[in-house]
């Protein structure tokens, strides 16, 4: 068996030491006879490893007992509808930023609930440079801030986390989370489905302060009411146990990495000599402004896309899968998520030179 190295935006590779615990874990957990998602999620068994999974979770990204963590279903898709439903409280506005393809999608959902307003977008420049804080038009009564610090389409991050006053803060951190270290206080809201930098598809994290939560649109459904997952620990019914497993074994991982300093720097590493890459050559070339270039989603085009089919079929043939840009634009995107290796990013980088040489 060899495993190849894996550049997917999501659902994305895992570390291999976890997919090994848990194949070695498969059949029989811990001597009990059966697998974990055999299971009741109500077991002692499952429970501890549910509470464990949560505390690992607050232990590396620091968030105070000031916050609820939810481990649910339905993608951070589903976020988009469950924010609005119970951030309003009442309030009939709510400030978005748009900066990309997840953005819109999150205001198109919210504007089914509430007035939006845009309060920044970066469309005007092709998405490849953030709104500055001096930009926003913020609405000192809205319900929330929703932006979305990193657009795994596009590949724009935000350099900054914008400051919103007494307006709870709101971030979709599906492709960033734990990539890098944050300050949840700063913070009303964070969510990311977990496919990308936490664990397998099917589970979403949610990290909510809890003097948000109690107030809800009427006619909510009960599966999306914050508080009935907070008051029930995530269980008011079947959660998803083999993710939340997994995500567990992902979170002691990153621990025994270092926890997310020593990703962060990892993760600067790898960015840096990929974007370096890609600069130091007229044959690739990656548009974004250079402080907004995302860390985890690499979109680079081919001086010409008449070899973008060639690159893909030779890059996998090198063991380098899953290189291609999203449907929606094109082109090639690298995500080099937590658990890609550095020596994932060195193979692509003499491959692209490689490559090169012979095409260009
Ligand atoms: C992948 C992604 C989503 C969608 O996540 P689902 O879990 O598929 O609903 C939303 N926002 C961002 C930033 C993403 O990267």
């Amino acid at each position: 068996m060899t495993r190849k190295f894996n550049f997917s935006a999501g659902p994305a590779g895992l570390p291999e030491e976890v997919l090994a615990q848990a194949q070695q874990e498969l059949l029989d957990w811990h001597g009990k006879g059966l697998s974990i998602m055999e299971m009741s999620h109500r077991s002692d068994e499952f429970v501890s490893v549910a509470e464990q999974a949560e505390q690992d979770l607050r232990d590396l990204m620091g968030i105070s007992s000031a916050y609820k963590v939810l481990f649910l279903q339905g993608g951070a898709t589903s976020q988009f509808s469950m924010i609005p439903m119970n951030l309003l409280r009442g309030k009939t506005n709510a400030d978005y930023i748009n900066t990309g393809i997840w953005s819109k999608k999150a205001i198109k959902e919210a504007a089914r609930y509430c007035d939006v307003s845009i309060a920044g977008s970066s469309e005007g420049n092709g998405n490849i440079a953030v709104p500055t804080q001096a930009e926003l038009k913020l609405n000192p009564d809205a319900a929330y801030l929703h932006y979305t610090p990193n657009e795994t389409i596009g590949g724009l991050e935000y350099d900054y986390i914008p400051e919103s006053g007494d307006v709870p803060l709101v971030a979709d951190l599906s492709s960033t989370i734990l990539s890098r270290q944050l300050d949840v206080d700063k913070f009303g809201l964070i969510y990311a489905g977990a496919q990308k930098n936490i664990g397998p598809a099917g589970l979403t994290v949610v990290i909510v302060r809890e003097d948000l939560l109690g107030s809800v649109v009427a006619g909510t459904p009960t599966m999306f009411d914050y508080k009935v997952h907070a008051d029930a620990d995530s269980m008011c019914n079947t959660p998803p146990t083999f993710g939340w497993y997994l995500a567990g074994l992902v979170f002691k991982w990153l621990k025994a990495q270092g926890g997310v300093a020593a990703m962060e720097k990892a993760n600067q590493r790898k960015q840096a000599k990929l974007y370096a890459a890609i600069d130091a050559s007229d044959f690739y070339a990656n548009p974004m402004a250079v402080a907004n270039r995302s860390w985890m989603n690499v979109p680079f085009t081919l001086a010409d896309d008449a070899l973008d089919a060639l690159f893909l079929q030779q890059a996998e043939e090198a063991g380098l899968l899953n290189l291609q840009g999203h449907r929606s634009v094109g082109g090639m995107r690298a995500s080099i998520y937590n658990a890609v290796p550095e020596a994932a990013v060195d193979a692509l980088i003499s491959f692209m030179q490689q490559f090169e040489k012979q095409h260009a």
